[in-house]
């Protein structure tokens, strides 16, 4: 199966990603998780990521590929996607990968939720920084906090502040969402309430593909 997960900042698409990649036993290839590990081992593809991601803009094409062709070489066989494509140029390069495989997509998973809840989740996010696994922090000041599954410290996400975050959404809405419409006519688009807990709407997804 090949899936592809498409929605604003914090409607979820990581969390959700890795739930399905885990249960459906597909890789989870997430573009964001990838740049952020760029970013921490300071390779010279995330260090030249870092400035875009930092002020909630579109990391150039070319790191974008060369990062993903990597990571497809070992996912022949299905995957969940999230976070590419991100525009319809990338919409273009991926269908082009697929081609030459002769596969195409399955589905796409747009998850839809309200910007109040975009608002409220993201500056309360805390991102494991072994598993990448997501969390809510229990209380504002408690930063400093360890991830129950792997014991790694958790950490905010350097672009979850309120001036980036705003130019992320302002990304999201001129070049992300006119791939809504072209999926959609292309008769693969699942829109999905992204609204409630993890569990409730991993519960959706998993009834839209069957
Ligand atoms: P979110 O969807 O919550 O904004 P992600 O973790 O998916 O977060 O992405 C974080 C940042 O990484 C984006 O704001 C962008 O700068 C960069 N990025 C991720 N995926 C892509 C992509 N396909 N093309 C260009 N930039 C990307």
């Amino acid at each position: 199966m090949r899936v592809v997960l498409l929605g604003p900042p914090g409607s979820g698409k990581g969390t959700q990603a890795q739930k399905l990649g885990r249960s459906l036993g597909l890789p989870h290839v997430g573009m964001g998780d990838m740049l952020r590990e760029a970013v921490k081992n300071r390779t010279p593809l995330g260090e030249r990521a870092k400035e875009f991601m930092n002020s909630g803009k579109l990391v150039p094409d070319s790191i974008i590929l060369e990062l993903l062709g990597e990571r497809m070489e070992g996912a022949k066989e299905g995957f969940i996607l999230d976070g590419f494509p991100r525009s319809l140029e990338q919409v273009k390069r991926l269908e082009a990968l697929l081609e030459r495989e002769r596969e195409k997509l399955d589905a796409v998973i747009n998850l839809k939720v309200r910007e109040e809840t975009i608002l409220r989740r993201i500056p309360g996010r805390l991102v494991c920084s072994e598993c990448g696994q997501v969390y809510q922090r229990a209380s504002p000041s408690s930063s400093t906090q360890r991830c129950p599954s792997c014991d790694a410290p958790l950490f905010s996400r350097a672009d979850d502040v309120s001036d980036t975050l705003e130019k992320r959404i302002e990304t999201y809405l001129e070049h992300t969402c006119p791939l809504i419409d072209y999926y959609e006519k292309k008769g693969i688009l699942r829109d999905i309430s992204g609204e409630g807990n993890p569990k409730e709407v991993f519960d959706r997804i998993v009834k839209a593909l069957n």
